[in-house]
């Protein structure tokens, strides 16, 4: 039995084998072989259980996922029936006396880097797929089994290093109860995606690859940031008490998914959701989301070889915006770069991607992926409350600059007789501090401010979101932080504008009481944060929170902040 403390990324209990997602080991030495022939049958036997396994994978992800995603390994399968790949190899075993796994490596290398330096986009996913391809070969020759999360069939939680936006979008929520990993932080998006998807995860232990087996028994507590390791039966029978009570308070939380969020002096917030895709919307009902504050259009992108089309971007746009009924619904424009990549973009690797070439940066220079997107959005504004932000503005010429082009889509679309809301707001992330600190000059453009906390607060600090290591430094409590967000709040309401947060700590429960204290209008957050929320803002007195506010933007540290606000709740719970 042991024990792992880490970061509390998404909250419930779940129990259940663990199933370590680890990338194996594939190294090996060269060596000269004597029977060729028998080294050529073995690579062969390897070629024909990889083509077996992958046919079984694409069956599954054929009904699991859909036809898009087995096309992934269609295109594999293709690769190694490929003769001007297979050949080669076996050529090389033959006439330099090599074992397999060197003549497969020096050959598949040289095809990679040759269709790499093609510029061709098809040509460079083809190396991808030989990379891939490789490594499963090599697995077989080598007998060790390479790990495959969409082929899980009983109920597991994932333990890895880490997982990747798309990692987490393949994972089936029939079988995958939680997760936990090396390394992450309550803003990656692993994170944020395992509280969409209502699974508990523990994410920044450091260590659970290394302390956690392949088929352990493990508690993964994503309420308090612990994993446990093999439990005593007591302590199994502890959690289950305790998933009975997080139960009972969430069937409480419930009773108020139809209500307001109202202060209990009356003044009224919008509790919004943050979703990733129209799948979400469910969540989103059933939690009593308000509306949804942040549509990340970037997982429309991902886990696929190639850009959506204008079409299939129109249908999910448009399946939201139905789908909330007139409630409003703010989609953010794309916001790729840092921990979400786009690999068949093949975008030169960056020695600081959280502050490189992304988001809003890309799609100024990207214009016809930008444009593309902005037309299905307009074309689908007729169908609910659209409200469109861009992401990761650093000064007003790159807002102007995309207001420009969203201005000319529209006309384009007009002329072309498409019907197009004239009613939409369109409005930034302020995630950078430049924008915050030019917030007065912002609003006199934008229609309303959504705050990004995620990044704010790392570019603030200079402490990355994604590493356990300074996350004492990415505080959403510091003052500097607050001061920051009273000025963008303030520049907004001074021209009459909106001011909402989409960054995790809208729905911080110890941040609540300062934001609604600085006066935010609107709070998205997971859908599944939505009701604890309400429950708490609706014993809240604004006017008492203002008082709050005031004196921690007076506070010399986070500390002291904490402490105050947690004073304040003991006196709220107790009245
Ligand atoms: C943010 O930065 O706060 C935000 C909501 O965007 P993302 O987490 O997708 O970077
Ligand atoms: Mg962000």
């Amino acid at each position: 039995m042991s024990f792992l403390k880490g970061i509390a990324a998404s909250s419930g209990i779940a129990m259940a084998k663990a199933y370590r997602l680890v990338e194996p080991d594939l190294s090996f030495e060269k060596k000269a072989i004597e029977d060729t022939a028998w080294e050529v049958e073995r690579f062969q036997t390897a070629l024909s259980t990889s083509k077996a396994e992958l046919d079984a994978i694409r069956e599954k992800a054929n009904v699991e996922l859909g036809a898009d995603k087995a096309a992934i390994f269609e295109a594999h399968l293709l690769v190694l029936s490929d003769p001007e790949l297979i050949s080669p190899i076996e050529d090389k075993i033959k006439t330099e006396k090599v074992n397999a796994e060197h003549a497969l490596k020096e050959v598949a290398d040289m095809f990679i880097s040759l269709f790499e330096q093609m510029d061709n986009d098809y040509m460079k996913e083809r190396a991808a797929d030989i990379r891939d391809v490789t490594k499963r070969v090599l697995s077989h020759l080598l007998g060790i089994q390479l790990v495959n999360p969409s082929m899980i069939s009983e109920e597991t939680i994932i333990v890895a290093e880490d997982l990747t936006p798309s990692d987490t979008a393949q994972l089936n929520r029939q079988f995958v109860k939680g997760f936990t990993t090396n390394i992450g932080g309550r803003t990656s998006h692993s994170a944020i995606m395992a509280r969409s998807m209502e699974i508990p995860a523990v994410v920044g232990t450091k260590t659970a690859t290394v302390d956690i087996q392949h088929g352990d028994f493990i508690i993964v507590d994503g309420l308090k940031g612990e994993v446990h390791v093999n439990p005593t039966l007591e302590i199994i029978a502890r959690y289950e008490e305790e998933q009975i009570c997080y139960e009972e308070q969430k069937a409480e939380w419930a009773k108020l998914v139809n209500e307001k969020t109202v202060s209990a002096d009356g003044h009224h917030v919008e509790l919004a959701a943050n979703i990733g895709t129209p799948n979400d919307l469910e969540g989103v009902i059933n939690n009593g989301g308000e509306g949804i504050g942040l549509y990340r259009t970037e997982f429309l992108y991902m886990g696929r070889n190639e850009l959506p089309s204008e079409e299939e971007q129109f249908e999910s746009y448009k399946a939201v915006l139905e789908g909330m009924n007139g409630k409003p619904v703010v989609v953010r424009t794309l916001d790729i770069g840092g921990d979400k990549e786009l690999p068949y973009l093949n975008l030169p690797k960056e020695m600081n991607p959280f502050l490189g070439f992304r988001a809003i940066r890309l799609c100024l220079e990207e214009q016809d992926l930008f444009r593309t997107q902005l037309r299905a959005l307009l074309r689908a504004s007729s169908y609910g409350n659209l409200k469109i932000m861009f992401p990761m503005i650093a000064n007003l010429d790159e807002f102007r600059a995309a207001k420009a082009i969203l201005e000319e889509e529209k006309q384009k679309l007009v002329s072309e007789g498409v019907n197009i809301s004239d009613n939409i707001e369109l409005g930034i992330m302020v995630e950078i501090p430049s924008t915050a600190i030019m917030a007065d000059q912002f609003a006199k453009e934008v229609d309303f401010f959504s705050i990004g906390t995620n990044d704010l607060i790392q570019y603030t600090m200079a402490a990355d979101r994604m590493n356990e290591r300074v996350s004492y430094l990415y505080q959403p409590y510091s003052p500097a932080i607050l001061r920051l967000v009273k000025m963008v709040i303030d520049a907004a309401h001074k021209e009459g504008k909106w001011a909402g947060m989409c960054g995790e700590m809208a729905g911080d429960e110890t941040a609540i009481p300062l934001l609604l204290g600085l006066g935010l209008d609107e709070f998205s957050m997971s859908a599944t944060s939505i009701l604890k929320a309400r429950s708490q803002i609706l014993r809240l007195s604004k006017m008492e929170m203002e008082e709050l506010a005031e004196k921690a933007l007076q506070m010399s540290t986070t500390d002291e902040v904490i402490e105050a606000v947690k004073a304040l709740s003991e006196k709220v719970v107790s009245m």
